[in-house]
């Protein structure tokens, strides 16, 4: 059978896998990626994405350096200069403006398939990249000095360093035997595409109810996308719900912030589970993106962390080819791992706490939390580092 050698295979060519090829592109290193499913190319301008991300200002910059910016704007997605947290139980709000802090905006929504889109055109362009789609995986072998990957046609690709961005269910993670931390937030996130009967003023808008937060994310054409988390067996009576009947609970759990809902898309929901890879890294494997975190969604941070994972290992992997130093080596990968597995879990961590505060019906929690947005919002400095933070500067 046919053996072809690379310096970097990337299973999985998402929106973190693509990145990584991208990132790893302007080198004279081989790099192939394997990717299952071929992103939808083209779509009917009224049809938007159920899954979209609230992409921040250091993902933008990776974006613009990758080339496929300037795609992705000429697609469509939409700046937000606003955010508005509220509490559904009280008084409590907090309002993050742009201009407070002199900048454009807080960041974009985009679509996932337009992301993935320009990315996947990116990694295309590169003659140094071979992105075999659809193509699947079969058996991985870690051996001494580099990692075998069997493909289903028989190949096998031979690499000093195999990656595993292949998402929350990663592949790649159970075939090396990395274990993961689970944390069950018991709620299903229901997804659709919404308009309203008023603008949403450039605001990405959250509500926490105490059964989860509920957020109204700004898309072009005056749409907004949802992301309403709630227990998975009300997700399943939501997903349920004649039209009519959902806009009217919709509009009801978000306080008729915009007015009414004058139009719904089709829906579907999400399972929210928070997960984190017990390794990131070994000898000749490494794992970014969702294979190695999942968080909930409701700061919009998880494909960020998974941006900041292919800064950090291409950064490392750069450095290691242009000093001759072995790719795969645990010496190379460990600096990967110990620079964001602290920053992720702290993210995780901060999600998990501020779930279970704001889920939490119980007067003193109530309190608690509507006098921490009150304060937060009438407190500059802290204010700013939170937006600074969500921008991820
Ligand atoms: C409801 C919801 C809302 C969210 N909102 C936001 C947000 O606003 N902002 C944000 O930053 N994040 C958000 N997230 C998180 C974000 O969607 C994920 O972090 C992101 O999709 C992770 O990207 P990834 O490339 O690591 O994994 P994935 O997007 O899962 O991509 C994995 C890729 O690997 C491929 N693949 C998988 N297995 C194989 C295999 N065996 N062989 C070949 N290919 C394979 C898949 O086809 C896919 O292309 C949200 C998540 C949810 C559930």
């Amino acid at each position: 059978m046919k053996t072809t050698d690379y310096d970097l295979v990337i299973v999985g060519g998402g929106m973190v896998g693509a990145s990584l090829a991208c990132a790893l592109a302007d080198s004279t290193l081989r790099i192939a990626v394997i990717e299952g499913r071929e992103p939808p190319q083209a779509w009917p301008a009224d049809d938007f994405d159920l899954r979209v991300s609230a992409i921040t200002r250091a993902s933008q910059r990776l974006f613009r350096r990758l080339g496929a910016w300037e795609a992705m704007c000429a697609a469509r997605l939409q700046p937000y200069e606003r955010m508005v947290v509220w509490d559904a139980t009280g008084d409590g709000r907090i309002a993050f403006d742009a201009a407070d802090v002199g900048e454009p905006n807080l960041g974009h929504i985009v679509e996932n398939r337009v992301i993935t889109r320009a990315l996947v055109q990116r990694a295309r362009a590169h003659d140094n990249i071979d992105y075999r789609c659809p193509a699947s995986p079969q058996r991985l072998m870690l051996r001494t000095g580099h990692a075998q990957l069997w493909l289903e046609d028989g190949e096998c690709l031979r690499t000093p360093l195999l990656v595993g961005a292949d998402g929350a269910h990663s592949w790649v993670r159970r075939q090396a035997g990395i274990g993961i931390d689970e944390r069950p937030y018991a709620q299903s996130a229901v997804v659709a595409t919404v308009q309203t009967e008023q603008p949403h003023q450039a605001t990405a808008w959250q509500r926490f109810l105490p059964s989860g937060p509920l957020a109204f994310l700004p898309l072009p054409e005056g749409r907004s996308s949802i992301v309403w988390s709630t227990a998975p067996e009300e997700a399943e009576r939501l997903l349920a719900l004649d039209e009519a009947d959902f806009r009217a609970e919709l509009g009801e759990a978000f306080g008729h912030r915009l007015g009414a809902i004058t139009h719904v898309g089709p829906r579907a929901a999400f399972p929210l589970k928070g997960r984190h890879a017990k390794e990131y890294v070994k000898p000749h494997l490494a794992l970014v993106g969702d294979a190695a975190h999942t968080i909930h969604p409701l700061a919009g941070q998880g494909v960020n962390l998974g941006l900041a994972d292919v800064e950090q290992l291409a950064a490392e992997v750069l450095a290691a080819h242009a000093a001759y130093r072995p790719l795969g080596s645990l010496k190379t990968l460990r600096r990967y791992a110990r620079a964001r597995r602290g920053d992720n879990l702290l993210m995780l961590e901060a999600m998990g706490a501020f779930k279970a505060l704001f889920s939490n019906d119980e007067p003193l929690p109530r309190r608690v939390r509507n006098l921490g947005l009150e304060l937060v919002d009438h407190a500059e400095p802290l204010k700013q580092a939170f937006v600074a933070r969500a921008m991820g500067l």
